[in-house]
């Protein structure tokens, strides 16, 4: 599903050059579940926001999907993002001006949708996540772990084929954190594709396969 070859990221600042990346190769076969883990600043998120088509790569190559990224346009991207990946982020980047239904509705309202599939659909999802009754609710009267539950539902909503965390659990007490795990594994037993940045080696274990980065490259592999 991912194959990444040769890939280099550097940003330039006040004449300043990062490299977050150097030279790193990596594979996600359709289906597995990797964490990804390092020590702050190694360059887990430049990883994950490339992997994502949020970013893109300074050298090398990236294959998604059996397809060169470098070959498509910034809207074939996009269209690209929306159909097969779902984001979950540490701070859980919901929209304070929404309600809980209205952030979960997001995804979908770029997809050919109607209102009455949108609304069945969002349902069943807020109540499998047991969030149904604070649909009317708007972020800021939730707690951390309701948001992050809400922030799962719109990452899960259009069913993306590769989900994408974050540090998802960093900001949350750690039995809503072994929730999101939960809910993690379950949707990899589905067949979704999982890769998730984590500073919790509890966590990690979840995952198939454990890479571990330093200094912008891959260090080891369990
Ligand atoms: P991690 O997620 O492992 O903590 P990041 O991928 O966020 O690390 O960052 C890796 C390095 O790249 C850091 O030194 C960071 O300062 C730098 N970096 C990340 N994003 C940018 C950016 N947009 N502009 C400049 N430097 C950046
Ligand atoms: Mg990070």
């Amino acid at each position: 599903m991912i194959k990444i070859r040769n890939l280099s990221k550097s940003y330039f600042t006040d004449e300043l050059e990062t490299t977050p990346l150097k030279n790193i190769d990596f594979d996600i076969d359709k289906g597995e579940f990797v964490a990804v883990m390092g020590p702050s600043g190694c360059g887990k998120s430049t990883l994950l926001n490339i992997v994502g088509l949020l970013d893109a790569p300074s050298e090398g190559s990236y294959e998604f999907l059996e397809s060169q990224v470098a070959d498509k346009s910034e809207r074939q991207l996009g269209r690209i993002r929306k159909q097969n990946i779902g984001f979950i982020f540490q701070s859980f980047n919901l929209i304070d001006e929404l309600t809980v239904y209205e952030n979960v509705e997001l995804p979908l309202l770029y997809q050919d949708t109607s209102a009455s599939q949108r609304r069945e659909k969002i349902h069943a999802l807020l109540d499998k996540m047991g969030i149904l009754h604070r649909e009317n609710h708007y972020p800021k009267q939730l707690s951390g772990g309701q948001q992050q539950r809400v922030a799962v539902c719109r990452a899960l909503i259009t069913e993306p084929s590769l989900i994408l965390a974050d540090e998802a659990t960093g900001n949350l007490d750690s039995s809503s954190g072994e929730e999101v795990m939960k809910t993690l594994v379950e949707l990899n037993k589905q067949g979704c594709t999982i890769m998730m940045v984590t500073h919790s080696d509890e966590h990690a274990c979840y995952a198939g396969r454990i890479v571990r980065m330093l200094d912008g490259k891959f260090v080891c592999e369990a």
